[in-house]
């Protein structure tokens, strides 16, 4: 038996509820993610639009008829918004309201002036190319999660096509003036696509949001939160586990006298002299270094595929640029500096600990002789 329309209308509402208040929840407890309030809403309005169509199809008003076409914009319109969002972080509410504006404006006279054929014609173009432009949001920000993002800008075109082909059989049937709700096949597999579409790309959406919050907690806890450059661990996840490779140089460095900074001027100025060296070591060094704090007052700069030559040339810059750096601190400028060990791989320094404890010998040779210099291990 073919499914009722009431009834495939009353599951959309039902499935665009429960997916709204799922939305709705989730946003509550991370209330940056603000895309997920827009969802939320946008899907929210399927409900109301669900249930004044419904009533529509009884009594065909056009008061009726405008009042269902408006919230299905206003749904379209911010489901739309929080994909740009997704995206692009940024607010979307001018969108928003430029799209919903925009819909109204085209499709709202010719229902009013009883041209209801006319009217759902349009109404379904419009939706379907905000399906589409929604659809485009996430296919430009799928390098995020290349998967999922996929499936969802696949499951937005087929609820699209859905839409237009309502309009093209709509528009076939060359009805300008119909005084009822369109009734045929199309209409009915429109409602079934729009059910798929709001399961799945609701499914897709809470799980997308859970990746993109477990990607800035990875990132997090890989990060050294002062100095942004990568921490001890994700130094050793990196390095640790491999061989070291042939032309591989570890650079040591720790900075002079530091806790007579801290006892000087305080820990916040030293947390400042911190920051100023790690941004000696990101404008000395290029992409391809590996730049971490290992604690404290402690950094080492990692280089793959380098010479023994080039490496003392980094290690000096970083010395020479750090010791002429004026460090402005509460209204006066000190200055620091930075004593250096680098180690190469070889047949004594055949894995990461190694190295670094190699390193680690030459830097105190630094230490041994006067501090602000570099040394080689033996
Ligand atoms: P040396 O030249 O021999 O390296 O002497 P030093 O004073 O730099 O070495 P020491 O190990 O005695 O002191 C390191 C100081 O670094 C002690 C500690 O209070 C300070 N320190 C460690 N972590 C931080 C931090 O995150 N912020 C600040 N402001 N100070 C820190
Ligand atoms: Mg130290
Ligand atoms: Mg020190």
């Amino acid at each position: 038996m073919a499914p009722d329309y009431q009834t495939l209308l009353l599951a959309i509402g039902l499935a665009g509820f429960c997916l709204s208040a799922t939305l709705f929840a989730s946003w509550m407890s991370a209330r940056v993610e603000r895309f997920l309030l827009s969802w939320s809403i946008g899907i929210g309005c399927i409900v109301p639009a669900v249930a004044v169509y419904s009533l529509y199809i009884d009594q065909a008003s056009v008061a009726i008829g405008c009042l269902a076409f408006a919230l299905q914009f206003l749904g379209f319109a911010f489901i739309y918004g929080a994909a740009y969002r997704f995206r692009s972080g940024k607010r979307a509410r001018r969108r928003i309201a430029a799209v919903l504006a925009g819909c109204l404006a085209v499709a709202l006279p010719p229902l009013a002036a009883g041209y209801d054929g006319i009217g759902f014609i349009v109404l379904n173009l419009l939706i379907a190319g905000s399906l589409v432009a929604t659809a485009r949001e996430y296919w430009r920000g799928r390098a995020e999660a290349p998967l999922p993002l996929i499936g969802i800008v696949i499951l937005y075109l087929l609820t699209a096509a859905s839409f237009l082909i309502c309009a093209a059989v709509l528009l076939h049937d060359g009805k300008w003036v119909m005084g009822h709700a369109p009734d045929n096949w199309a209409e009915t597999l429109n409602l079934i696509a729009a059910i798929m579409g709001i399961t799945g790309i609701g499914a897709m959406s809470l799980a997308l949001n859970q990746w993109r919050i477990a990607g800035r907690h990875r990132r997090a806890a890989m990060t050294d939160a002062l100095t942004g450059l990568l921490n001890r661990r994700a130094l050793f996840d990196r390095y640790g586990v491999l061989p070291v490779g042939e032309h591989q140089a570890a650079i040591a460095f720790d900075l002079d006298n530091f806790k007579a900074v801290n006892d000087r001027y305080g820990h916040a100025a030293g947390d400042a002299v911190l920051m100023v060296f790690a941004d000696v070591l990101r404008e000395s060094c290029g992409a391809a270094a590996c730049l971490a704090r290992l604690g404290g007052e402690e950094f080492v700069v990692v280089l793959e595929r380098t010479v023994p030559d080039r490496a003392q040339r980094i290690a000096e810059r970083i010395r020479q640029d750090f010791a002429g750096k004026l460090i402005p601190i509460g209204g006066r400028s000190i200055t620091c500096t930075v004593s250096a060990g680098i180690a190469f791989a070889g047949k004594d320094c055949a894995s990461f600990d190694s190295l670094l404890s190699s390193a680690d010998r030459a830097l105190y040779m630094s230490k041994r002789n006067g501090r602000n210099r570099v040394s080689l291990a033996a």
